[in-house]
């Protein structure tokens, strides 16, 4: 799907809260060690900030591809 688009994940900022893997309803994480990762890339929908807007409270998700970063 989305290979312009995709979550990457700031491990400086991230807390393990893991909101994030269970928000995306995509599987584009899996839980790994605690924390998520980015494991199906190509499942993230292009633009979406689910789990960005929606589910992070530490500003540890941004985008591949955002022109706005
Ligand atoms: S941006 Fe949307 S589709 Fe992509 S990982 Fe986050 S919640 Fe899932
Ligand atoms: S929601 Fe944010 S802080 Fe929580 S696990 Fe995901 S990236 Fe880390």
């Amino acid at each position: 799907m989305a290979k312009n688009w995709y979550p990457i994940i700031d491990y400086d900022k991230c807390i393990g809260c893991l909101a994030c893997v269970k928000s995306c309803p995509h599987g584009v994480y899996e839980e790994e060690n605690g924390k998520p990762l980015v494991v199906n890339p190509d499942a993230c929908v292009e633009f979406c900030r689910g789990c960005q807007k929606g589910a992070c409270e530490n500003s540890a998700i941004t985008y591949f591809g955002d022109k706005e970063d």
